[in-house]
């Protein structure tokens, strides 16, 4: 049996498509990305008219959707948090805390009424002759469909699908009696009190539910197939502890604790490139005195990928390992054969006994919020498309989008994107232009394509199954996208916007 999240089933679209109106800028997506987008357009370009739109009936976005137990940010918050607003709170943040911060920014800087809840884009279509998008959008909670023209999209629409959560289906999953849960989807009256729990996954979303519900349960047994690397710093850094008699003003305390997690995370970052054997050593030792005794570290504990070629999972003051120091939770290394009435079956041949299986899989990348669009009548196919800076993506004129970092905060790069599309706007202005698109020079003709995400660099399961959707990068800037902040920081703000690569009309 699957439990999922009551959510009220999308109304019928509606035949009739009605007229919503013009804005300068359209933003999609009213997560960590559109909101910062937003203030920024309204901080550079205060008198752009705009709105943001989103399918969900709230802000957040993966903080609204992800809203299970123990739910919290891997990154430190001052630099989760965007630069213009301080964080108050210890370094590593609940899930609610982080949607209390985002309501605080919507709140302070009046930019509830530009965003439009419920409203999903479906279709996004650029005219060349009226040099504007038209975008179609259905409303969740009516039906109705609008349509919206803008001269500028900003796409804020993160990188996976809200609504369909990522679960391989596994033998067998029919006859299990239990209760098959997605943490995408987590019921709210779903009670662990006195329950057997398996959380088939051992990522950042299974680390941080395995301590939070294993105080409740009977017992919770995290089943990989392979180990994750984890890092178990203390919840509130030891220079806030030191800062704190201090007294600091805020915006002090938010900028130095911002500069010391930047050079501790590109400290991290350099050394999985330049020393990853003392990277890899560094993180097992620092693990092993907070497991219990004679734990099999190798088998459970020991990736076989350099560090941070996948996101390392960060556990605050150690409390996944608590739980396992206290017999509360359990590890088990081994591919699942089948689901049993009662649980499941590894290749061992163990049976795990389960009330509740938790499939912490992962997400479905989707691709601009599998918006449809279309240039001047001709459907886009993204993977023939590349991506400029980040930012733009060749051939779709007035497109923006905000992708954060993999490594780091994603905010860090959400302010910095957004200080780009700004200064883009603004030499629109200034020179007259109402159309720029990214376009290859003739020097890029020739240029080796490269994924849009390189496996040997950052191969994470949800970017390489989605590999194949994606567009690509070139070989050369500005037809890149880094994932280094500290190079990026350097480059991003002194990009040239008139190297030839950009089009004005
Ligand atoms: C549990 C969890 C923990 C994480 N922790 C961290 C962390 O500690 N540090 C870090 O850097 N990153 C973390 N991440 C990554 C995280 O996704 C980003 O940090 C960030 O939240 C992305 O923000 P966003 O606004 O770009 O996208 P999202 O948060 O995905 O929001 C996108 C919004 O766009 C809307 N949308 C999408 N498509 C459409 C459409 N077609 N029409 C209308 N609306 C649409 C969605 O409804 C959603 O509300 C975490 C992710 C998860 C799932």
């Amino acid at each position: 049996m699957t439990a999922t999240a009551p959510t009220t089933a999308p109304a019928q679209a509606t035949e009739e498509i009605q007229d919503a109106g013009h804005v300068d800028v359209l933003i999609v997506g009213a997560g960590v990305s559109g909101i910062g987008a937003a203030y920024h357009l309204r901080d550079q370009l205060p008198d752009r008219t705009f709105v943001i739109l989103d399918a969900q009936d709230n802000p957040g976005g993966t903080w609204w959707t992800h809203r299970y137990p123990g739910v919290r940010s891997d990154s430190d918050l001052f630099t989760y948090g965007y630069r213009f607003k301080p964080w108050r709170g210890p370094s590593i943040a609940a899930g609610e805390e982080i949607l209390a911060y985002l309501g605080e920014v919507i709140d302070e800087y009046g930019l509830d009424q530009y965003i439009r809840y419920q409203h999903r884009v479906t279709a996004a279509s650029w005219s060349t002759e009226d040099c504007r998008w038209t975008v179609e959008v259905t409303r969740g909670d009516t039906g109705q469909r609008l349509r919206f023209t803008t001269g500028f999209l900003w796409m804020c629409q993160g990188y996976y699908n809200h609504a369909k959560p990522y679960r391989p289906e596994w033998d067998g999953m029919d006859r299990f009696q239990g209760l098959v849960v997605h943490p995408q989807r987590w019921p709210e009256d779903l009670d662990v009190a006195g329950k057997r729990v398996v959380v088939i996954g051992s990522g950042a979303t299974a680390a941080t539910l395995i301590p939070a519900i294993a105080e409740k349960a009977q017992h919770v047994t995290m089943l990989q197939r392979s180990p994750t690397y984890f890092y178990a710093p203390p919840t509130t850094h030891e220079l806030a502890v030191m800062l704190g008699p201090l007294d600091l003003p805020d915006e002090w305390m938010h900028e130095i604790m911002r500069r010391q997690y930047i050079t501790q995370y590109h400290w991290l970052a350099r050394a999985s490139f330049e020393a990853p054997d003392e990277l890899h050593e560094f993180l097992i030792e620092s693990m092993r005195p907070l497991l219990p005794e004679g734990f099999d570290i190798d088998k459970h504990f020991t990736p076989r990928y350099r560090p941070w070629q996948q996101r390392i999972a960060v556990v605050p003051d150690g409390d996944l390992f608590a739980a396992l120091r206290e017999g509360k939770a359990s590890v088990v290394t081994d591919t699942i054969e089948t689901f049993t009435e009662h649980g499941i079956k590894v290749s061992s041949g163990e049976e795990i006994p389960a009330d509740i299986v938790v499939t912490a899989t992962g997400f479905n990348l989707s691709v601009f919020g599998d918006v449809a669009f279309t240039v001047d009548g001709e459907p886009v196919d993204f993977t023939q498309h590349l991506t400029w800076r980040g930012v733009m993506i060749s051939g779709l004129p007035n497109m923006a989008y905000t992708f954060g970092y993999f490594r780091h905060s994603w905010t860090l790069r959400v302010d910095m994107v957004s200080d780009l599309v700004g200064r883009l706007l603004t030499t629109m202005q200034d020179t007259r232009a109402t159309m720029v698109v990214p376009t290859l020079r003739p020097q890029d003709t020739d240029m080796q394509l490269r994924p849009w995400s390189d496996p040997e660099n950052f191969n994470s399961g949800y970017v390489m199954r989605s590999q194949h959707i994606m567009f690509k990068q070139g070989d050369r800037e500005p037809w890149t996208h880094m994932l280094e902040h500290d190079e990026e920081r350097e480059i991003l703000p002194k990009a040239d916007l008139d190297d030839g690569t950009l089009v004005y009309r």
